[in-house]
């Protein structure tokens, strides 16, 4: 009884029991691959709206008596199967079943590009395992792609790095995009200048201040410290040109950066306050009456011996590093102020602005 059973009134035998379920999983394959296909052509046409469903999937559900989650799967497969050629054929044909082509699907969202050149391969494999097997297989596939595809996108999230540095209405505007591990670095680097606890009585920064001073500031260490190619026997250093009328506060021709264009009298005597720049400076006609480094200059030994005195910015509070201070001239040397100990003060880049624009005093000595 249990090798034979009757079926239409004849006996049959466990194989040819075996053979039939083989023929009909066959049939349903091949009627499964027809259901998708209908689908395909469903969702091309628009059929839901021409039959007054809000969705696809609504239409499946009510229509087929199915589940949400097998309408949608049933699209899915659908869609994804409109790009994978080798696995319709397959399905179409009988060789492949349902599940191991949902097996497929599954692997293909994880990189598509690769998944199209690995398809036929994959096909072939999994046509020829058993159902936990090809899991396994599709599944080692699919982590490998998920990792290629991981490192795609890092070239490509690196390939979109940019940095504009433009002069706008009178001021520079910096707009950039980094990818993940640049833009750490930046932001580390900003975060260890941007201290809000700072004691610093004119700390009344916004964090997107903190974060230009903090910008600035790195930029300064470096031009005064950093190892930077030289541009012939020179270091590469802003270049102001000085008009001596506007330093002097007369009227007259303005004052410029290189690349910045023109600034404010104010800004200008900051900048000829110390004289890590390199100053041009001109008298009406543009006649050059001194360039760079000379007595207004403080020399190698003064500043040592002022960095020993102040040991850093001398606002209260601020704590900024010797490293990043300008010797500014309590006395402008426009207005005859000496180049003397007695007459110099270190400040950070920060305070001399602001000692500069009359907001801070710099404190009495004793
Ligand atoms: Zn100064
Ligand atoms: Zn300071």
């Amino acid at each position: 009884m249990a090798a034979v059973m009757h079926l239409d009134g004849f006996p049959m035998f466990s194989e040819h029991l075996v053979e039939r379920l083989v023929a009909h999983r066959r049939q349903m394959a091949s009627l499964e691959a027809e259901c998708i296909s209908l689908v395909a052509e469903m969702i091309r046409r628009g059929a839901e709206e021409d039959l007054g469903y809000r969705s696809l999937t609504s239409l499946l559900i009510d229509r087929l008596g199915v589940s949400a989650g097998l309408a949608r799967g049933m699209i899915r497969t659908a869609v994804a199967l409109t790009e994978m050629p080798h696995s319709r054929a397959a399905l179409e044909a009988g060789d492949l079943d349902l599940p191991r082509i949902r097996l497929l699907v599954t692997a293909r969202g994880a990189n598509s590009h690769l998944f199209a050149d690995h398809e036929q391969t994959l096909v072939e494999a999994v046509g020829g395992l058993s159902m936990a097997d090809a899991h396994c297989a599709v599944e080692y596939w699919r982590q490998q792609a998920s990792l290629e595809a991981a490192e795609d996108d890092d070239d490509a999230q690196r390939d979109q790095r940019r940095l504009h540095v433009s002069v706008m209405a009178g001021m520079v505007h910096i707009d950039g995009l980094l990818d993940p591990v640049s833009g750490q670095v930046v932001m580390t680097a900003l975060d260890s200048l941007t201290d809000p606890g700072n004691l610093d009585p004119s700390n009344d920064r916004t964090p997107a201040q903190r974060r230009a001073d903090a910008l600035v500031d790195l930029c300064r260490d470096h031009l005064n410290h950093g190892e930077l190619p030289t541009q012939g026997t020179e270091r590469p250093h802003v270049m102001v040109h000085l008009s001596i009328d506007a330093l002097e506060g007369r009227a007259g021709r303005p004052c410029e950066l290189d690349d910045a264009g023109v600034i404010t009298p104010r800004a200008a005597r900051q900048l000829a306050c110390d004289a890590k720049i390199t100053r041009i400076i001109t008298t009406g006609e543009s006649q050059v009456l001194d360039v760079g480094r000379t007595t207004r200059v403080v020399s190698g030994g003064m500043r040592r011996a002022l960095t020993a005195r102040d040991g850093g910015c001398v606002i209260a509070g601020c704590g900024a590093p010797r490293r990043w201070c300008d010797a500014h001239h309590v006395k402008h040397w426009a207005d005859g102020g000496p180049t003397s100990l007695g007459n110099l003060v270190l400040l950070c880049g920060r305070h001399h602005t602001l000692v500069h624009d009359g907001k801070v005093r710099i404190p009495a000595r004793e």
